[in-house]
């Protein structure tokens, strides 16, 4: 059983720091600083053996060198993004197994917001780490992919069991509920899914993790009928 802590960072990052009790390793993904993860790490008598990488944006990667320094720890990223993410020890792409301890993760290329960006699966833990690429009710914007992968990306991760739990890696639900709500104006669990994330947002609560579930209900991204459809909605959110 992983344990999971949550790092809020810069103005709207989440690190992951997951620890794994048999074992004692501790991993981190997406680590867009150091010093807050190697604090909260310290003051859970945590050792960081490993940091995992969904793809190379600085703010998945800047604590990357520092942590390494601090704790040894090995570093494992997407392949394609390699020349990219100079601090990565082990390369990996889909099909391979990325592991914490005895818990394994499958990794799965989901290619759209960078052109190599991998998720890490976890089947026994039904938890999935996505990085930039599904968010709350919102996708990742397509800087350098297509919405057609974006498309694949979604119809697949939408194929995971429903009550998977989708560690995202910013808070940035209450904007794409907005805009939500305009793509899809009659769908009465995203009404009620944004009344809670405004509640929630009022008390200065995070709403991540979602879960895969929740995302087929009210993530117009995740819902979208076509690539056609997911292009259209992508194009209306960027100028949303
Ligand atoms: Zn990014
Ligand atoms: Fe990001």
């Amino acid at each position: 059983m992983l344990e999971i802590v949550r790092i809020p960072v810069l103005s709207d990052n989440y690190i992951w720091l997951v620890h794994e009790p048999v074992s004692k390793e501790t991993m981190v993904v997406d680590p867009a600083i150091a010093e807050p993860v190697l604090e909260e790490a310290d003051r859970r008598g945590w050792k960081i053996t490993q940091i995992w990488n969904t793809h190379w944006h600085p703010d998945h990667t800047g604590g990357n060198a520092a942590i390494q320094e601090a704790t040894g720890c090995h570093i494992t990223g997407p392949e394609a993004e390699k020349e990219r993410i100079p601090t990565l020890d082990t390369m990996v792409q889909e099909g391979d197994t990325a592991r914490l301890g005895d818990v394994a993760a499958d990794v799965i290329d989901v290619p759209a917001h960078t052109a190599g960006h991998i998720a890490f699966h976890f089947p026994t833990e039904k938890t999935v780490f996505v990085g930039d690429t599904l968010f709350a009710m919102g996708c990742g914007r397509l800087f350098e992919g297509t919405a057609a992968q974006m498309f694949d990306n979604m119809q697949r991760l939408s194929k995971l069991p429903s009550d998977t739990k989708v560690y995202c890696a910013h808070e940035y639900t209450q904007a794409n509920g907005e805009y939500a709500l305009v793509a899809e104006p009659d769908n009465q669990a995203l009404k009620d899914r944004m009344d809670a994330v405004l509640a929630a947002r009022a008390k200065g609560e995070a709403t991540v993790p979602t879960t895969i579930g929740e995302e087929q209900a009210t993530n117009p991204f995740m819902r979208a009928a076509s690539v056609d459809e997911l292009a259209e909605r992508r194009i209306a959110k960027d100028n949303f």
